[in-house]
């Protein structure tokens, strides 16, 4: 291990220590390493790979903190998440459940039919203008005014309207629209949930490739940052931060809100509990978001492709965050966008840190959007 002095004379063990071991973390740690940079990795967690992480149950990989499904349409990520994971062909195609009614997501042309009994693309087209225009919706400015201009009424009132209540613990007139544009609106017969070139899971599980990108790189587990702040800075010259922006500053300007999901996982006597990795239930009244299978994910795990007679599933229930829970999705409304603003021009002036991924940028990023920029930083940063 090096050691030199720093412009203040102190002794610097490392060049970059990175809080937090997920996918941004590891990304530019692999990148520092290659570079010729020393680096530590901490985590408060007892695991690497942050919300990615995997776990095997009977030769199941368990999705630990929410279903993650590789998707990008960026052929450098692509190329990039590949050099450390070969991937499967899974295309996730999840079913919502409405009270017992099934239907294709995304809203697709099976979807239309089973909606309203239409046949063609024509009808289908039709049949959403008359629920928008008897809507009165010209331009949308909330997340349900949006959903019905996307979709028509009878959609949004079944298959987006209880779950996006139950997933944002909000009403759909307060939130904001790009929310329901990450979901594609098809006029064909196409399951694929996802507009993306390049779609998978990793063969062996999330958490093989972040051990292959974190090889050969000094990493400590259950070591939170906020309790050894002052030796764990002194550790190195660069922080790259990876948690919670508001954390980072001990909420002086007030706490950004987030989502939570609790994850109830049940190991079951059967082989088959679904038939499909992703079920959402879509009415009000089930307390949970949806239902994940985790061996859907992989392939050669049905009945009929090999013995195994189990299967893991996890229900998801979602909370608002408070202290103590794990912070999942960042909510964008306006009042939280403009407090992040206000912690960015903080974060902005703090001198020898860098604030990066879905936590550090409260951002809604996707897996590929948190690769891209962590390897834009790399370029920045790695000269
Ligand atoms: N959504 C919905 N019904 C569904 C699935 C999704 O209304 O059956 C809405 C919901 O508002 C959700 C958004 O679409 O927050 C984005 O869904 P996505 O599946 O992209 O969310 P994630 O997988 O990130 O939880």
């Amino acid at each position: 291990m090096k050691k030199w002095k720093n412009n203040k004379g102190n002794i610097k063990m490392y060049d970059y220590l990175v809080v937090g071991a997920g996918l941004y973390g590891s990304v530019f740690a692999h990148e520092a390493k290659k570079a010729g940079k020393t680096v530590l990795v901490i985590d408060k967690r007892p695991n690497i790979a942050g919300n990615v992480y995997t776990e095997e149950v009977e030769g199941i990989h368990v999705h630990k903190y929410g279903a993650h499904i590789f998707h990008t349409n960026n052929k450098k990520v692509w190329e990039y998440i590949t050099q450390f994971a070969e991937f499967n062909r899974f295309t996730n195609s999840p079913v919502a459940n409405y009270h017992g009614e099934l239907y294709s997501l995304p809203f697709n042309m099976y979807t239309f039919n089973k909606m309203w009994g239409v046949v063609t693309p024509e009808e289908a087209a039709a049949k959403i203008e008359e629920q928008k225009q008897a809507a009165g919706i010209t331009e949308p400015k909330n997340l349900e005014e949006q959903a019905i201009s996307l979709v028509g009424t009878d959609i949004y009132e079944k298959l987006i309207k209880g779950y996006t209540e139950k997933q944002w613990g909000r009403p759909c007139d307060q939130l904001p629209a790009f929310i329901i544009k990450r979901l594609p609106v098809r006029l064909t017969f196409d399951n694929n949930y996802f507009n993306a070139l390049y779609q998978g899971i990793p063969i062996g599980g999330y958490t093989k490739m972040v051990e292959n990108m974190l090889d050969g790189i000094e990493v400590r587990l259950g070591i939170d940052y906020f309790e050894n702040r002052d030796q764990l800075d002194h550790l190195a010259n660069k922080v790259i931060y990876t948690g919670p922006i508001d954390a980072y500053f001990n909420f002086s300007l007030g706490t950004l809100e987030y989502r939570s999901v609790r994850f109830k996982d049940e190991l079951l006597d059967k082989p088959n509990f679904q038939g499909n990795a992703a079920v959402n239930y879509t009415d009000c009244e089930t307390p949970w978001t949806r239902i994940i299978e985790h061996k859907w994910f992989e392939f050669g795990k049905d009945a009929e492709g090999n013995d195994l007679p189990k299967t893991v599933i996890s229900r998801e229930y979602s909370s608002e965050w408070k202290p103590g829970d794990e912070p999942y999705y960042p909510v964008n409304d306006e009042k939280n966008s403009k407090l992040y603003e206000e912690y960015r021009r903080l974060a902005e002036k703090e001198q020898n840190v860098i604030f990066g991924g879905r936590l550090g940028e409260y951002k809604y990023y996707d897996m590929d959007a948190v690769i891209a920029s962590a390897l834009d930083l790399c370029e920045k940063e790695l000269i």
